[in-house]
């Protein structure tokens, strides 16, 4: 099963992915976090990618693209994977089903996480909040005006990812609003309903 975990940021896919990554034994694959490893080890990529997403926003295609082509090849890909963060831009949609083509896979199913825009911006408040109570540092790109421009970059840019797998017939709409145990609950019925190519999440 190749799923792609869809919506705004901070709508709640990491702490999703990594629900299904343990129910499922499936990897996760976070493009976010690829690339703020490769921030944090000073490699050419994190130095291309750090100002660019201090400022939120969207680190070039060819850079992520290149990532997740290389990261689908590793072997615990090879039971299907989730794909958070990733498409962000139609580019990379296509690009992505070029990459899968070649290894004669496809998405599966995409995930849509709708949480509204009011909502989005509370969270990443109480999430900075919470982050200076504990000591620990805030992300740069969770300071509430670079918030609301990666809110402008998702409309502009990742939401019109939307109508291209729609018009495969690969999105399913899960509400974000609800607890984290409910939306895991949508999202498990949702893997029910679809038919895996080869049986991936039982
Ligand atoms: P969130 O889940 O809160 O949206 P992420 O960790 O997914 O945050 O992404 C943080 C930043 O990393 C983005 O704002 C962007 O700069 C960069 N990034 C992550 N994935 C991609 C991608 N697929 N294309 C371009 N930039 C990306």
């Amino acid at each position: 099963m190749i799923l792609i975990l869809f919506g705004p940021p901070a709508a709640g896919k990491g702490t999703q992915a990594a629900r299904l990554k343990e129910a499922h034994k499936v990897a996760h694959l976070s493009t976010g976090d690829m690339l703020r490893a490769a921030i944090a080890q000073g490699t050419e990529v994190g130095k291309r990618a750090k100002a660019i997403m201090d400022k939120g926003e969207l680190v070039p295609d060819d850079i992520v693209v290149g990532i997740i082509g290389d990261r689908i090849k590793e072997p615990d890909c090879r039971n299907g994977f989730i794909l958070d963060g990733f498409p962000r831009t139609v580019n990379q949609a296509r690009a992505l089903d070029d990459l899968l083509k070649g290894r004669k896979l496809a998405v599966d199913v995409v995930v849509v996480i709708e949480v509204d825009e009011a909502a989005l911006i509370k969270r990443v408040e109480n999430r900075a909040n919470e982050a200076r109570a504990k000591g620990q540092p805030v992300r740069p790109d969770d300071d509430p005006e670079t918030f609301k421009k990666r809110l402008a970059v998702y409309r502009a840019e990742t939401a019109p990812v939307l109508p291209y797998y729609d018009a495969q017939g690969k999105t399913r709409r899960v509400d974000g609003m609800k607890s984290i145990d409910e939306v895991t609950a949508q999202i498990e019925a949702v893997l029910k309903a679809v038919k895996p190519r080869k049986g991936w999440f039982g």
